[in-house]
């Protein structure tokens, strides 16, 4: 764990998120479920349950209210349970989505272009698996190509799907390096992710200005000390010696 500030404001936007809200068509959750890969399959098996109505969606949202101390039918919360539900199809549209697909049916083969490619200070806006609050940083995307790339706002899209489900840090990192892995087959890739969690930051310990650093290097990344260093000093990296995940 490495302690410094993420300015959040620097990269907002610097990476256009593609078709950024709103659900991708042509998949329902259960196809997209039923397409996942293996490394997925821990939260595929909890998605695979009858999902809840709207309304019985709207009622458990009343119960934390009334757990939280207040009065659900009081004027200011009455159209909360809905608002919530609603808000949780937002924060949570990547079961929906299928990363593998996303990126396969998007690459290109270009054997012309064998330079590393990397992508920094992709927006990352999540929520931990253990209080449903958000995690909020920035990741770090580079790859070594073998014939197959893709367009620049399709990785930072990848990073959207998986972070639009309950997380962990360290998993959403390996997640987005395997899939890229797994799907363009490049010489090597490289994922670092910085960032905050308000489950640390606002309640419990409560450490503010604390971030958390994951990586998941592979194949070249991982094995040559050059590529390894070229990448990290392309993300500006070294104030913070990442440590593998
Ligand atoms: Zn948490």
């Amino acid at each position: 764990m490495q302690c410094y500030n993420v300015a959040l404001t620097d990269y907002k936007g610097q990476v256009p998120l593609e078709a950024g809200r709103g659900r991708r068509k042509g998949f329902d959750m259960d196809t997209a479920v039923a397409g996942s890969r293996p490394e997925n399959s821990v939260r595929s098996a909890s998605t695979m349950r009858r999902r809840p109505s709207p309304s019985e969606a709207e009622a458990a949202v009343r119960t934390l209210i009334e757990w939280a101390g207040d009065d659900p039918d009081r004027e200011g919360l009455k159209g909360t349970p809905e608002r919530v539900v609603r808000a949780y199809e937002e924060f949570f549209a990547g079961y929906r989505d299928d990363p593998v697909a996303l990126l396969a049916t998007t690459f290109e083969e270009t054997a012309a272009y064998d330079e590393m490619i990397v992508l920094r200070d992709i927006r990352l806006e999540s929520h931990c698996e253990h209080h449903i609050v958000p995690i909020l940083g920035k990741v770090h995307i580079g790859y070594l190509p073998s014939g197959r790339v893709v367009g620049i706002s399709k990785p930072a899209r990848l990073v959207e799907v998986f972070a639009k489900r309950m997380q962990i840090q360290e998993a959403l990192t390996s997640q987005i390096a395997d899939t890229i892995q797994e799907v363009l087959k490049p010489r090597g890739v490289g994922v670092v992710i910085e960032a905050a969690h308000q489950c640390m930051t606002t309640r419990g310990i409560r450490k503010p200005g604390v971030s958390m650093v994951t990586s998941r290097l592979l194949g070249s990344f991982r094995d040559d000390a050059a590529t390894r260093r070229e990448f990290l000093s392309v993300i500006g990296s070294p104030r913070s010696a990442p440590h593998e995940s």
